[in-house]
């Protein structure tokens, strides 16, 4: 009988003749892990001051795509996202080369093409050069227009600074934005949040992802709430505001259709739905993740968070008890819910026998809905709560026979 790492030497060595058999679409995700300073709160894989990595990494990411690629090239590319760290803070040089390199591998039919940018490198040039590049979707991390906001999350810009960048979107942008806030942090009051969205809205953009402050293990901002520098939000607080919030977006044509996701009709994010569908995604980058078929099996691939190493990545079948809970964990954050027909066929169980006691407990928050079973807004309030005892029914001798992907 093989061992483990025999198995994924197999795997990995397979990875790279052919992973992709069949037609299908897959979502590209690109971690460009550079920023210009790290702001208090994140900690998301990215470094500041590491411009002598600029190339080498940039390169290497290319490699990547171009493996992927080259060695399936049934797959049909669905969405591109470049995030990470902070793509806009690139040279704008090296920007286009790696954006032309990206063009020599990429099919032309993407359907969106988003990357993600900072307030403060937003400038004519900058935008015309993503348009002939074929961005099609700005995702702008505002988080506050509130001064005592920017600084208590340690970003390195300023509220005159985001609506410079803002009246440049107005006049040299036509195609989709989306703009990133964030709520509960220490001393933001729902007036700041609200006087923020009126602000956004009158730029139209046609997404709004509205976040709840995390303090994340080992962050500065954790830091100083274990010194009691800071203090949390409380819970009330923080409910009234995101309720504040969701109920001014709705009043202006912004659906909520995930837990912190808001858009007007046709407008939501078609790469983030990926991964809330888990449908097949590859990573390129360091600490970047894909989720690819393999045999008929997700094969998840988790890039190391270390520039010098990045490609040589972890390669792991995932089991069926994991595969199903990443299901309810993405599922259940949508405000259409998970799709019961697609998880059944995906997996062999019988959702409402497999989950009575969930089913039964949370009855008066549960609806479903043409084929969906979702949390009503109460009960999106209670999330972890909900998910912690779903988790709990997990069957422990859930067969190994999954089949994946299904499209929903
Ligand atoms: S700019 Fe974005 S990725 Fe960079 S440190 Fe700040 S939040 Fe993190």
């Amino acid at each position: 009988m093989r061992n483990k790492s025999s198995c994924l030497s197999l795997v990995s060595s397979r990875l790279f003749i052919q992973v992709v058999n069949t037609a299908y679409p897959v979502s590209i995700y690109i971690h460009i892990p550079f920023c210009t300073k790290k702001c208090g709160y994140c900690d998301f894989y990215s470094i500041s001051g590491g411009s002598s990595y600029y190339s080498s990494v940039l390169e290497r990411i290319i490699l990547q795509l171009k493996t992927f690629i080259a060695k399936n090239p049934v797959i049909d590319v669905y969405t591109v996202y470049i995030g990470g760290g902070t793509p806009s803070s690139l040279p704008l040089n090296l920007l286009e080369s790696f954006l032309s390199a990206l063009e020599d591998i990429l099919p032309s039919n993407v359907e969106e093409f988003t990357m993600e940018v900072n307030p403060e490198d937003i400038h004519k040039p900058f935008l015309e050069m993503l348009f002939s590049h074929h961005i099609n979707r700005i995702s702008m991390g505002v988080q506050s227009l509130n001064e005592s906001v920017l600084k208590v999350l340690e970003r390195n810009t300023s509220r005159y600074k985001t609506l410079k960048a803002l009246d440049c979107l107005a006049s040299n942008w036509q195609e989709n934005i989306s703009f990133d806030l964030i709520t509960s942090v220490p001393g933001q009051e729902t007036a700041d949040t609200l006087r923020d969205l009126q602000t956004l809205l009158k730029f139209s953009p046609g997404h709004i992802s509205l976040y709840t402050l995390t303090f994340e293990n080992g962050t500065p901002l954790t830091k100083k709430l274990e010194e009691g520098t800071i203090h949390k939000v409380s819970e009330e607080h923080e409910a009234a505001m995101f309720d504040g919030c969701t109920d001014y977006l709705e009043e202006n044509g912004y659906y909520r259709y995930e837990i912190s996701n808001f858009s007007t009709p046709g407008e939501q994010s078609l790469h983030n739905k990926v991964y809330w569908d888990l449908n097949p995604y590859f990573g390129a980058g360091p600490s970047a993740v894909s989720t690819i078929p393999f045999q008929n099996k997700a094969l998840r691939i988790e890039n190391p968070r270390d520039m010098k190493s990045f490609l040589h990545g972890n390669f792991e079948l995932i089991n069926s008890q994991s595969f199903l809970l990443e299901h309810l964990l993405m599922g259940f954050r949508l405000i259409k819910g998970i799709h019961v027909g697609r998880i059944e066929s995906i997996f062999p169980i019988d959702i409402f026998s497999t989950f009575t006691r969930t089913i039964d407990n949370w009855s008066r928050n549960l609806k479903f809905n043409e084929g969906y079973l979702s949390l009503d807004r109460s009960g999106l309030m209670l999330l972890n709560k909900f998910l912690s005892d779903i988790a709990d029914e997990i069957p422990e001798d859930l067969p190994e026979n999954y089949s994946w992907p299904l499209r929903s």
